[in-house]
Parts: structure tokens; C-alpha cells; sequence
């Protein structure tokens, strides 16, 4: 079995604005450094579907999902707030994003594939139940996981989001869900400036100062995320898998390099061969500097594949 990639070129649709950090071009670092580097022969690549309506009512509620829906704009842009908005694309990007996660659920629950990365965007772990919010509309690891849970009858599994900032949208969504543990790390204080206060029990959140490079970040994975997951056992994981902690993204002040992303998933496949038949599913959230998230990506993806 291989590792899955699945994208859909309507996520290169999704338009913010022209100075927007959250940009198509995202998508193509990631597949110009997949070929540079050799391994996008390695990879099974899957065109995502729309995710259906029932899928994403699992997360957010029917009011949220058709309060986006008629806000599509039919020219130009619309602000939802002041970071996220919507072209006229929009509304299948997004559909296209949740319904890569849950193909990837699919695949790799159904062992058509070893474990999977969704190089999608718009990105999701900062939309709640009824908002969206930090470039993000609709939560698709979170959509990912209900669909596990819900429709594949997983008992239990996990979220591991080691995105720069704090994943508050998957913790407003999974807060004392005991089927789910989420494990975090991100820059604090920092955008969305929640995490670190009276969290959850399910949720194991690092909050790391600013300027915490590949050290801090591997201590917070040893010491709080590898045990949590040894004592919950996870059936499956999913990773939020945001490259903007990256010492050369200068949207935020983590310092971490490509190869803590390729060390932190060697530990995250270590657990899942453990306790979840290797299943991984791994979605792209943030991630701006072009050169790094592409490297970066690369990394995760060949610690994922092992090649
Ligand atoms: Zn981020």
C-alpha cells in the first residue's frame, strides 16, 4: 500500500485577495518540491470530492453551513472577517477540503492506502461548530474525524496539530468529547490567543514563547504528546499538519526546521503502527513561506511513506 496525496485543482481557486498570505501558490510549493525531490512517484495521487452535507453537519451546524453557502459571492470578494474570505471559488474549494479528509478516511480505514496528506486549502482548524475565522471555513481534520468516529464506528482517535497557532476550532468542536484526544503545540501568546487557559481534559496543549526552535518543540512532543497518546491509544490519528512554525515563516516566531516535521510524524507513525494499524490522515493547514512549506511537506510526506 502506498501513501495517499489528495488535492483537487479547485483549491487553487480560492482567492482572498491578492496580498493574502493564504495563496494558491501554496499548493503548487508543495508540488513543485514533491517533484524536485524525487518522491511525488511514490505517492498515489486521488482527486478530492465534495464533501457531503451530512458530513460537514457532523462539525457545524445547518445555520453556519448555509450561512456560508449564500454569502458566496458571485464576482469579486467578501469579507467574513477581517482575515477570511470568499471568491466565487470558494464554496468548492472548501468542499473539495473537507472532502479530501474524508476520502483519506476512507481510503486508509478501508487499507486502500497506507495513510494519506490532503494538500488543500482553504485551511480548517481554527473554524468552530458556527464560525469561521484565521483563513479557515470549514474544519476538515475535525470532518475527518467525526467521519471515523460516526461512520466507520472508530472507538476513539486522535488530533495532532502542530500548526503555529493554537488549533482553537478542532478544540471548540472535540472540548470533553472522550472518543477524541487532541494533542497541540503552538506559539503563545499568539494568534487566536486561546489554548492555554483551563483547557479541556482531551486536550494535551504545549504553549510554546516565542523563539522556541526544534528543542522545545521535541520536548513538548516526548514529555506531554507521547505519553497522552500511549495512555489513549488512538484507533486512528489525525495530524493538522501546519509548517508556518517554521523558523523561515515569518507570520508567527517558532523556529522549527523541516526535519522536526519529518522527526515529529516518525513519532506519530510510531504510535499508530502501535495502537491504530498505522492509520494516519494528515490535512494542510498553514504553512507561508513557499520555499519552506514545500521542503517541509516533503519531509512529513516521506516520514508518512518512508521513502
Ligand atoms: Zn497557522
Amino acid at each position: 500500500m502506498a501513501t495517499a496525496l489528495i488535492t483537487h485543482a479547485d483549491c487553487m481557486k480560492h482567492e482572498m485577495g491578492e496580498f493574502h498570505p493564504e495563496r494558491p501558490e501554496r499548493l503548487s510549493a508543495i508540488h513543485d518540491q514533491l517533484i524536485v525531490s524525487g518522491i511525488a512517484g511514490f505517492v498515489e495521487h486521488h482527486d478530492a470530492p465534495f464533501a457531503k452535507m451530512s458530513e460537514l453537519a457532523r462539525v457545524h451546524t445547518a445555520e453556519y453551513i448555509e450561512t456560508i453557502r449564500m454569502a458566496v459571492p458571485r464576482h469579486g470578494i467578501v469579507h467574513l472577517d477581517p482575515d477570511t474570505a470568499m471568491c466565487p471559488h470558494t464554496w468548492n474549494a472548501a468542499l473539495r477540503a473537507a472532502g479530501a479528509a474524508v476520502l483519506a478516511t476512507d481510503l486508509v480505514i478501508g487499507k486502500r492506502a497506507e495513510n494519506a496528506f490532503c494538500a488543500v486549502r482553504p485551511p480548517g482548524h481554527h473554524a468552530t461548530r458556527h464560525r469561521s475565522m484565521g483563513f479557515c471555513i470549514f474544519n476538515n481534520v475535525a470532518v475527518a474525524a467525526k467521519h471515523a468516529l460516526e461512520h466507520h464506528g472508530l472507538e476513539r482517535v486522535a488530533v495532532a496539530d502542530f500548526d503555529v497557532h493554537h488549533g482553537n476550532g478542532t478544540e471548540d468542536i472535540f472540548s470533553h468529547d472522550e472518543r477524541v484526544l487532541m494533542v497541540g503545540t503552538f506559539q503563545h501568546p499568539f494568534y487566536p490567543y486561546s489554548g492555554a487557559d483551563n483547557p479541556a481534559p482531551n486536550m494535551a496543549n504545549v504553549p510554546l514563547p516565542a523563539g522556541t526552535g526544534s528543542q522545545g518543540f521535541r520536548e513538548a512532543v516526548e514529555y506531554v504528546w507521547l505519553p497522552a497518546l500511549e495512555r489513549f491509544q488512538p484507533r486512528m490519528i489525525f495530524i493538522s499538519a501546519g509548517f508556518d512554525a517554521h523558523v523561515e515563516d515569518d507570520m508567527a516566531m517558532l523556529r522549527f526546521t523541516e526535519s522536526d516535521y519529518g522527526w515529529v510524524t516518525t513519532q506519530l507513525k510510531a504510535i499508530a503502527d502501535r495502537y491504530a494499524q498505522g492509520r494516519i490522515v494528515s490535512v494542510l493547514e498553514g504553512g507561508y513561506a513557499l520555499s519552506a512549506l514545500g521542503r517541509s511537506a516533503v519531509m512529513h510526506l516521506r516520514a508518512l511513506g518512508g521513502f
